[in-house]
């Protein structure tokens, strides 16, 4: 599972210990809890779903309205949306809304999968009328409990039901999409994709000034690093890294954290955002120079970080 970039930049700035208001702290904490979840429903979907599925995820598509699918599996004559929820608590759907740890949700997801499964059923009879849509919200977290005071025309399974769920859509021999098969489908789904609409807001070039410089390890986070002619290594929890990826990993925190502006990978800028003392400049030019795109000339040469 890839993560997006909105997650990615809120990630960035909590390793590089940057201040985020409570609202962003709360999407960080949910991106971040989504994200857990779905990665969970991918393995098992490797694991248990038969090969016969061809399986696309975060599909974003817009039929009428914006929408978005976790997890899209099709075959011949069945395609089914996966949702994935990973509450942690009691979720409720009661007189037509939703409630979390007894608390009114803003989002009523359930209704939307309802629409989202229909829409879907429209896109695919466009590749065949023949097609039949389902859909399966999953409570993954092994922490939640399902109530609801009302039956929907899609599945809702819970984390223990899910493997059975999973195995009950097997069918014996069955064979994997053909390519010509695949890409009329791919086609009518190009057709209504658009890309995710949620982008992160930068940080004000202002604040490269004041942001915490120096390295961070790349498995404990920390900026405790002691570093060597080609080595990085954590004091903390003794990460090794290779100097060539811990420049890349800055330059792409650097790319994250000042979103809105594309230029901001420079020499110069890696050099100072690793602490001035990581890497000399000439070896931060070569490695960007070898991975990303240069763009310009003499001083105002930046490198393209495609994120
Ligand atoms: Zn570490």
């Amino acid at each position: 599972m890839q993560k997006n970039t909105e997650l990615m930049q809120l990630q960035t700035s909590v390793i590089r210990q940057i201040n985020l208001a409570e609202e962003q702290k709360r999407r960080y904490w949910s991106l971040k809890q989504g994200y857990i979840g779905e990665s969970e429903v991918a393995q098992w979907l490797e694991k248990y779903a038969d090969d016969s599925w061809h399986v696309l995820s975060d599909y974003w598509f817009n039929y009428k309205s914006t929408m978005q699918a976790d997890f899209l599996l099709i075959k011949e004559n069945h395609w089914l949306v996966i949702e994935v929820k990973n509450f942690d608590g009691t979720f409720e759907y009661r007189n037509h809304e939703c409630y979390i740890n007894a608390h009114l949700m803003e989002n009523n997801f359930m209704n939307a999968m309802a629409t989202k499964v229909r829409r879907l059923t429209r896109i695919a009879n466009e590749v065949s009328e023949n097609i039949k849509v389902t859909g399966a919200m999953i409570f993954i977290n092994e922490h939640c409990q399902v109530k609801l005071d009302y039956e929907f025309d899609y599945e809702i399974i819970q984390r223990n039901q899910f493997r059975n769920f999973l195995k009950k859509q097997t069918e014996f021999l069955a064979q994997p999409l053909l390519p010509a098969y695949l890409n009329r489908i791919q086609k009518v789904l190009n057709r209504y994709s658009i890309e995710n609409p949620f982008q992160p807001t930068g940080l004000p070039i202002e604040d490269f000034a004041t942001i915490h410089k120096g390295v961070t390890c790349p498995a404990c986070h920390r900026f405790d690093v002691e570093i060597t002619l080609r080595k990085v290594t954590c004091r903390h929890c003794h990460f090794k890294e290779a100097k060539s990826e811990t420049i890349l990993r800055s330059a792409r925190q650097l790319r994250y954290l000042f979103f809105d502006n594309s230029e901001i990978v420079t020499t110069e800028n890696v050099y100072q955002f690793m602490g001035a003392s990581a890497a000399s400049r000439s070896l931060i030019r070569d490695i960007l120079g070898k991975n990303f795109k240069k763009v310009g000339k003499t001083n105002k040469t930046y490198y393209e970080i495609e994120i």
